[in-house]
């Protein structure tokens, strides 16, 4: 399995005028070779593959004007977006996706007549290399003699074979970053537990329900407070956005920073939250996590006000891209399953439930419940069809867990840290 290490550099005054030298000419070389493709592509000829591209290139003064190994990552970035371009088109005269894909774009900036020079792809190795805290890189002879060090401040996550790397400026923060591709070992968790399921709920409308076998006691995961946090932040979004409107801007590097600090919250707490499902079922010798979500509710549904929570706060694919990466580092077994019809049946007795409000049901028998954590015990049942689920025994019992904005507690727990709180307080 690839993983990417990102780490900070921190290039000194030289260092920082040879990557912008660097980046600049990446920038030359893809615009000569896309120049080259699209002609081929408006002439109706066939478009030059990446060893087609090479062999067309190799002389020019663009190709020469960097190591090779930079420059034939350029062209073979450029042949890949050419691939997915045409792969784009297909999918368009087949009616799957609206817009018209356009062709690979030049590198410039049309309102500043100028160059982007942020990207700075390398092929292997053979042009960087990373020791201790500095990366290695080869640059063009006429600029510099020798290899570049530059420092870097972060720590190698993922430990393996070096591939790829990327050295990419962030015009928000104004530094650049490298992101360093390895070939990682999955440490797998050898055990001979015997198998247990559990049952997760994704609801559309921000809550997680996780039903583990033999307890009777579920757990939601309420994402209330997050998304709170999101649309804070997303209101000074709109309020900067209408600033620069004013002023006829597009965009600022505080737009950027607003966007930024946006995403990384959100992602904190998802991951988070996450972190926080998989430990519990590794506590209870979970071996199989089977998590049913609602398959087609994104393409078809329109939420009206609601879009946005669907579409980009609670976004079901990068949670589940995420409950599975963090299943894979607990060995555990992942399975995703169409949550359909789950959530209209009583899961102890299987009676059609009512549904009066979205985040509960009622059983005419059993009574009130919460709507995701019947259908996660639904998909608990499903999984488990010798055993039923728990059947009867199982009350349909849970416990909230809510994000604070530092990691996930329950209700209990912050109920405890009040009184606690208060009590050293009157104690002062
Ligand atoms: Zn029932």
């Amino acid at each position: 399995m690839r993983k990417t290490n990102v780490v900070r550099l921190l290039p000194e005054k030289e260092a920082l005028w040879t990557l912008h030298a660097v980046g600049d000419r990446v920038s030359c070389l893809w615009n000569a070779g896309n120049y080259i493709c699209r002609q081929a592509f408006i002439g109706k000829e066939k478009v030059p593959n990446y060893s087609a591209l090479c062999a067309l290139m190799k002389d020019s003064a663009d190709y020469k004007a960097l190591p090779t190994h930079i420059g034939q990552e350029v062209l073979k970035k450029l042949s890949k977006s050419w691939i997915s371009f045409f792969a784009l088109r297909r999918s368009f005269a087949k009616g799957e996706i609206r817009h018209k894909p356009g062709m690979p774009k030049y590198r410039k900036d049309r309102k500043k007549g100028s160059r982007p020079w942020d990207y700075i792809p390398v092929k292997s190795t053979a042009a960087y290399c990373v020791e201790g805290c500095l990366i290695h890189l080869a640059v063009p002879a006429d600029i510099y003699s020798q290899r570049i060090a530059i420092p870097f401040r972060g720590t190698l996550r993922y430990q393996g074979d070096f591939k790829t790397c990327e050295l990419l400026y962030d015009n928000a923060k104004k530094r650049w970053y490298a992101h360093i591709v390895v070939e990682y070992q999955e440490r797998v968790v050898a055990d001979e537990r015997p198998e247990k399921h559990a049952g997760g709920d994704i609801g559309a409308r921000r809550a997680i329900a996780v039903s583990t076998q033999g307890n009777p006691q579920s757990v939601v995961y309420s994402s209330r407070q997050a998304w709170k946090d999101y649309k804070y932040w997303s209101r000074l979004i709109a309020k900067e956005k209408t600033r620069l409107s004013k002023q006829g801007y597009k965009t600022s590097r505080r737009l950027q920073m607003l966007y930024r600090i946006r995403r990384l919250r959100l992602r904190h707490a998802m991951e988070a939250l996450c972190a926080d499902i998989v430990q519990g079922l590794r506590r209870s010798g979970v071996t199989h996590f089977t998590v049913g979500y609602p398959v087609n509710c994104r393409d078809n549904a329109n939420f009206g006000k609601g879009n946005e929570l669907v579409h980009n706060f609670w976004n079901f694919e990068i949670l589940l891209r995420i409950i599975e990466k963090h299943c894979i580092r607990a060995g555990i077994a992942f399975k995703r399953v169409d949550e359909r019809g789950t959530s209209s049946h009583c899961h102890i007795c299987g009676r059609k439930v009512r549904r009066p409000k979205t985040d509960i049901v009622v059983c005419p028998v059993h009574g009130i419940m919460h709507a995701d954590v019947n259908a996660s015990r639904n998909i608990l049942r499903k999984v488990t069809p010798a055993l039923a689920g728990d059947g009867e025994k199982a009350s349909p019992g849970w416990v909230v867990m809510r994000w604070n904005l530092h990691r996930w507690q329950s209700h209990a727990e912050s109920a405890n840290n009040r009184v606690l709180q208060e009590a050293a307080h009157a104690a002062a």
